[in-house]
């Protein structure tokens, strides 16, 4: 019931403003990027990444059955052998004109350790949620998706949202490395610990994990609840509500001065499963309010407030592993830094004012996020709990603007970049982020000694 009514009202406010401003929105909608060709000359099929930013043309396509001929691959194939999993980073991690590698025919649960899951690399999150329920075990924590593979996800550093919870590394107890010379190497905190520090998240830059053991929690029920209110009270309220919550996570809405705010708490409650989502219908509205109201900010602040401030809760109760994750159909580009939890509504405001200030094209929402410490060399979380900034572009936009505006910001209060996200750091300011940045380095070079797993981006990231 309150949920149709939402998508009702959303709905009806983007026919208003579609009406209003035909005439903004034709002048102001932009045109589907160009996309390469799906072919180059030499006849290689393109690559392309979920935003489409980042693109290759693979010389070798390979999508190895077993760890016997993945090592074979990665002692044979053309360099760079790149890893791939769902495609879905926006750095460009993934391309190479030498060997592009899948995991897909790798995938599964292994077996079982006790309440840890051993799972092969190639799963892929949303797969995962069933196979282990089917065992009445989870996954403590997802990602705002959950298309990513389980080796993509810990590539980067994949995290979901809650303060007593890690990234998803973060309950990494094992890993298996197949590496250049056509190793298996099997680590954990007692055997191989530096590579086990170094691998839990590595970008495919050590080797490929073929897999990886998970601590898994009960397969509870949540109930999720969001809803619509004022910023203010959002940024005063958020410290607690973090602390109170299971997962607990903001969306701050440029040009609107509100917030949505989404809490899931473990409950015994029967389920009342979710709705279809919304969230594209605000999108839309906030798209339409960006062109029709956008060239005054007063005005698309009102309009706003009378669109989107009286809009209902919404509630649901699921498994975690139903709730946790949404469908993402619009597609953009993404910038997150990973704050000191001291800092993370004050890069926030500025990360507002600025975007108010000079980017009136911007209406995507902007999210916050709090994650638990862990101790992976290159986790944005080693060293203590952070709290997350994350700044979406819609795809047909300007994304640049980001590194010039938003990133000095971040960078100003403290913040580590998603590995998956845009950022343009390079080694030598990243060597002073990272205490043990040196220590990864030597290990990759010992284990990839002529940086056949480097592409050009990965070689900048790292200075080589
Ligand atoms: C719509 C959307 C929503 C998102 N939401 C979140 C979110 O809520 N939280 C968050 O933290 N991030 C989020 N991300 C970012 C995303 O989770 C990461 O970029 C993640 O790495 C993507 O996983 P993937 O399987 O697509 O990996 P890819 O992008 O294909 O690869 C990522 C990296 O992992 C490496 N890799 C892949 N498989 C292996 C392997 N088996 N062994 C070693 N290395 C490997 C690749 O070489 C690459 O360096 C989101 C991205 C999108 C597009």
């Amino acid at each position: 019931m309150s949920l149709s009514r939402r998508s009702a009202l959303l709905g009806a406010g983007a026919t208003v403003l579609a009406a209003g401003g035909a005439i903004a929105l034709a002048a102001r909608d932009k045109p589907e990027p160009v996309s390469p060709p799906s072919l180059d000359p030499q006849g290689r099929m393109l690559w392309r990444n979920w935003s489409g930013i980042a693109s290759s043309y693979p010389a070798v396509r390979s999508a190895p059955k077993t760890e016997a001929e993945l090592a074979e691959v990665l002692k044979t194939s053309v360099a760079p052998i790149r890893a791939v999993g769902a495609g879905h980073s926006f750095t460009a991690l993934v391309p190479t004109d030498g060997t592009l590698l899948t995991l897909d025919r790798l995938a599964g649960i292994e077996s079982w350790q006790g309440d840890e899951a051993v799972v092969r690399a190639g799963t892929r999150l949303g797969a995962l949620g069933p196979a282990l329920a089917a065992h009445g075990r989870a996954m403590a924590n997802l990602p705002d998706i959950n298309k990513q593979s389980l080796g993509g996800a810990l590539g980067t550093g994949t995290h979901g949202t809650g303060k007593g919870l890690k990234a998803i590394h973060g309950d990494v107890t094992a890993l298996r490395l197949a590496t250049v010379d056509g190793r298996l190497i099997d680590c954990d905190a007692k055997t191989n610990p530096a590579i086990f520090n170094a691998a839990r998240v590595s970008m495919g830059a050590l080797g490929v994990i073929t897999q990886a053991r998970l601590k898994t929690t009960a397969n509870r029920r949540l109930h999720r609840h969001v809803w619509v209110e004022p910023l203010d009270k959002t940024l005063a309220e958020a410290e607690a509500r973090f602390a109170k919550h299971r997962n607990y996570e903001f969306y701050a809405v440029p040009f609107t001065d509100l917030a949505a705010n989404i809490t899931h708490d473990e409950t015994d409650l029967p389920a009342t499963p979710r709705p279809a989502s919304s969230d594209d219908a605000t999108l839309n509205v906030l798209k339409q309010l960006r062109n029709l109201a956008g060239f005054s900010t007063p005005f698309r602040k009102a309009v706003a407030k009378t669109l989107m401030g009286s809009v209902p809760p919404e509630e649901a109760v699921d498994e975690g592993w139903k709730l946790l994750s949404t469908d993402r159909p619009v597609r953009f580009n993404e910038m997150e830094f990973h704050l000191p939890v001291e800092t993370q509504f004050i890069a926030l405001k500025e990360v507002i004012a600025a975007i108010e200030t000079h980017r009136r094209d911007v209406f995507f929402p902007i999210e916050l996020r709090r994650i638990a410490a862990d101790d992976a060399w290159l986790s944005p979380f080693q060293g203590g709990p952070r709290g997350s900034v994350a700044v979406h572009c819609h795809y047909k936009d300007e994304y640049e603007f980001l590194f010039a505006l938003v990133q000095p910001i971040f960078l100003k209060h403290g913040g580590r970049p998603h590995w998956g996200k845009l950022h343009s750091l390079k080694a030598a300011e990243l060597a002073g982020l990272y205490p043990n940045w040196n220590d990864f380095l030597k290990v990759r070079r010992e284990l990839d000694p002529q940086g056949r797993l480097l592409n050009p981006y990965l070689k900048g990231l790292f200075g080589i």
